[in-house]
């Protein structure tokens, strides 16, 4: 009854502070209470008197507590009830004299949580030594969430001026991750997939809700046992995990809080919420990982419960910050690029590794992205401002003015460094003692062509095709692709540029294929073997190619090759397609380089019948070392994990490059490891004189290349390889500091 009559209250009040005004007096009548007031924070920790009847009318928006500070600041700060006879006898009570507030003597509040957070304190007081009974605390907890409710779709406090509680605090967070991409950038925070918010919290009719519930709790479990079915054949974790799900979805005492809130009134969503809310409020600050576990399963039932009551709802992108900061479990690339560039500054993720597709297109968007930041989605909120600090793996939500200060330096800097870097462009890229080195840039979208200019990079080493079927919603066609490859060459202005195929599967999504069900997409239907067994799809690929070269040299470079037949069959394919132009009188080019990458490790045993059908060879290292060592280069738990600096590695890579040299087939390296200075180093101490990368790293890399000694290099590197195996990154950063190179 008492949220009928809220709901229709809400309804029929004018401005939100009326509305509020109106709860109050029916809340005290109601809990038959003297007083009722509303707190709701502010910026700077403080709780303000929104709304009371009771208290001294005059004492609205005059009275403020500091979160912690007498006994509505405990309830905000610990995020819990508190009911007691006689208030005046606690220690937290402070004693506020605009209010009048000292005649009452019970005081019963709870905290106005949404989605996990405090947004304010709901409290009701007795003149009398009033005992409140645990339903009376749960009615003002569900009347307390539909004031949530109200509050956040009123706007009533600007969501960039609220301070959240995280944990137990409500201080400024800091979130230390992993660097996937360097930089440092300010903005607000827009979740990638959004908390399911409801908007509907007050039930119409009971009984509908409570099937509601039920039936969404059906659903829920069918899903489940769908799931469990389809991995019937899989032990292990996998398996484990899901188990442990489906005992969850059947946790009686969970459930049965859900069923409560949802007779009490509540819509089937509210219910969830609600039940949800209470564990997070009383779990959430553990550090226990089997209850933080526990918890993150939770959230995912509770989001399933939600998914399938609201139907989610897409994100208005006009709605979005103009520095956003986009905040998510993990997400593929093409959802990255989904942002619109223009706005966006930053990424913070949940899981995520540096090889990631996600962090490699970042790294040409040239935004920072800080990855393994734990529990990060449900400790940021929306609109949020953030720093996301890839320079020292940190994420600083809601920052202090001074930290903020202290970033702003450190954005300053960088600009500085760059501009130091800007003036290497035009010096040669050569070794102290004359080694030329050529240094390519990776790019994958035609922005990125802009830095051939400002980077002063020899050519394109790797143009990643996919990235823009990635981004559409169809296949593009011929033309549409022939016009692409054009642009791309004419903006090359006569540098040369390695076309990739497509590369796709893996963690590379078509949006109109969708993923292939590949229990190891990684090592599955993916790239080169795609292309083979769909040749149509891959030879318009080439035909665009060749229509776009029209006349000018062309280079092609197919991926995942694993073994010499695939290089023939795809060759083969591309002189299908030459042949087809020839007919047709168009244009031939000029020059025709072919190429494979080097990134299954099966390679290296068939490089002397490779070699001679090939003119390059480019080592694709993040997908040769996820190879090499068995390690998915987009598993957070693994990243760090094998160091690419392993002599392992180094040894490989020095194998191929004694193999190709006297074939005279010309050798690179195209790997994120290219791109960082300690790394290229050891790739030239190990005969590699070619190298591509992103955009930003060809500054530093080539201050490193303009201070370094080859000779030395090469002598300490072979010396250190036949050393026992150890991990090589200390020793070389020592051997750098003792030389005086720039890393
Ligand atoms: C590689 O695997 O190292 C590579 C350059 O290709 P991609 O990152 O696109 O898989
Ligand atoms: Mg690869």
């Amino acid at each position: 009854m008492l949220l009928k009559r809220l709901r229709d209250t809400m309804a029929r009040a004018g401005s939100v502070e009326d509305t509020l005004g109106e709860v109050v007096r029916l809340v005290a009548n109601e809990m038959v209470a003297e007083v009722c007031s509303i707190y709701l924070l502010r910026a700077g920790e403080v709780l303000e008197l929104f709304a009371t009847q009771g208290l001294n009318p005059s004492a609205v928006h005059r009275t403020r507590l500091r979160v912690g500070e007498g006994l509505v600041g405990d309830i905000a700060a610990h995020g819990r009830p508190l009911a007691l006879d006689d208030a005046q006898a606690h220690p937290q009570f402070a004693y506020r004299p605009e209010t009048g507030e000292e005649i009452y003597h019970s005081l019963a509040g709870v905290p106005i949580v949404r989605a996990g957070r405090v947004l304010g304190v709901l409290v009701v007081q007795n003149r009398t030594r009033r005992q409140y009974d645990e339903e009376e605390i749960e009615t003002l907890q569900t009347i307390a969430m539909v004031l949530a409710e109200l509050i956040a779709a009123g706007h009533i406090v600007s969501p960039n001026e609220m301070q959240q509680v995280d944990g137990l605090g409500l201080l400024p967070l800091r979130i230390d991750g992993v660097q996937l991409t360097p930089g440092v950038a300010i903005g607000h925070a827009v979740l990638h997939e959004p908390r399911i918010v409801i908007s509907r919290v007050v039930a119409e009719d009971i009984a509908l809700e409570q099937q509601r519930f039920e039936e969404a709790l059906h659903g829920v479990r069918a899903d489940v046992d769908r799931m469990l079915e389809a991995h019937d054949m899989q032990s292990g974790e996998q398996r484990e995990i899901l188990e442990t799900f489906r005992m969850f979805v059947d946790d009686r005492g969970w459930m049965e809080r859900v069923r409560e809130a949802v007779s009490s009134g509540l819509t089937a969503e509210a219910g969830v919420q609600r039940a949800f809310d209470e564990v997070r409020i009383r779990l959430g600050q553990s550090t226990d990982p089997y209850i933080r576990e526990r918890l993150s399963d939770l959230q995912d039932l509770c989001n399933r419960l939600l998914l399938r009551l609201t139907g989610r709802v897409a994100a208005d992108p006009a709605s979005m910050p103009d520095d956003m900061i986009v905040v998510a479990r993990d997400m593929g690339p093409a959802e990255l690029l989904d942002y619109d560039r223009t706005r966006l500054r930053g990424v913070v993720l949940e899981e995520g590794s540096a090889l990631s597709h996600v962090a490699i297109v970042a790294r040409a968007l040239d935004i920072p992205v800080v990855g393994r930041a734990p529990d990060v989605l449900s400790r940021v909120e929306a609109g949020d401002p953030i720093v996301v600090d890839g320079d020292n793996a940190q994420v600083l939500v809601r920052p202090a003015e001074d930290v903020l200060q202290t970033v702003h330096a450190a954005i300053d800097a960088r600009v500085e460094r760059r501009r130091k870097y800007a003036m290497l462009r035009d010096l040669p890229s050569a070794t102290r003692d004359q080694a030329r080195i050529s240094l390519h840039m990776n790019a994958g979208l035609l922005i990125d062509m802009q830095h051939l200019d400002d980077t002063g990079a020899d050519g394109i080493g790797l143009y990643r095709t996919e990235i823009p079927f990635m981004v559409r919603s169809e296949f593009p066609d011929v033309d549409a692709q022939a016009w692409l490859y054009g642009r791309v060459l004419d903006l090359a202005d006569g540098r040369p540029v390695t076309f990739r195929t497509l590369d796709v599967g893996g963690d590379k999504v078509l949006p109109y294929v969708g993923a292939f069900g590949d229990d190891n997409p990684a090592m599955g239907w993916r790239a080169i073997r795609i292309g083979l067994d769909r040749p149509a799809m891959l030879r318009r690929q080439l035909r665009a190619l060749i229509q776009a070269a029209n006349g000018r040299p062309l280079s092609v470079m197919f991926p995942m090759i694993a073994e010499v037949a695939e290089l023939l069959s795809a060759r083969r394919l591309l002189d299908l397609e030459l042949d087809r132009a020839r007919r047709r009188g168009q244009a031939l080019p000029e020059q025709l380089r072919v190429g494979v990458m080097f990134e299954v490790p099966a390679l290296a045993w068939q490089l002397d019948s490779l070699l001679p059908h090939v003119d390059f060879l480019s080592v694709g290292t993040n997908d040769l070392l996820q190879f090499l060592y068995a390690a998915d280069r987009g598993n957070s738990r693994l990243a760090g994990r094998y160091d690419s600096l392993s002599p392992a590695l180094l040894r490989l890579l020095h194998f191929v490059v004694e193999k190709v040299r006297p074939a005279g087939v010309d050798l690179a390296v195209c790997g994120e490891m290219a791109g960082r200075p300690v790394e290229a180093l050891a790739l030239l101490a190990v005969g590699v004189r070619s190298l591509s990368m992103s955009p930003g790293s060809i500054g530093p890399v080539k201050a490193m290349i303009r201070s370094l000694d080859l000779g030395e290099a090469t002598g300490f590197m072979a010396a250190a390889l036949t050393q026992p195996d150890r991990p090589m990154r200390e020793t070389l950063r020592l051997f750098a500091a003792d030389h005086a190179i720039e890393i």
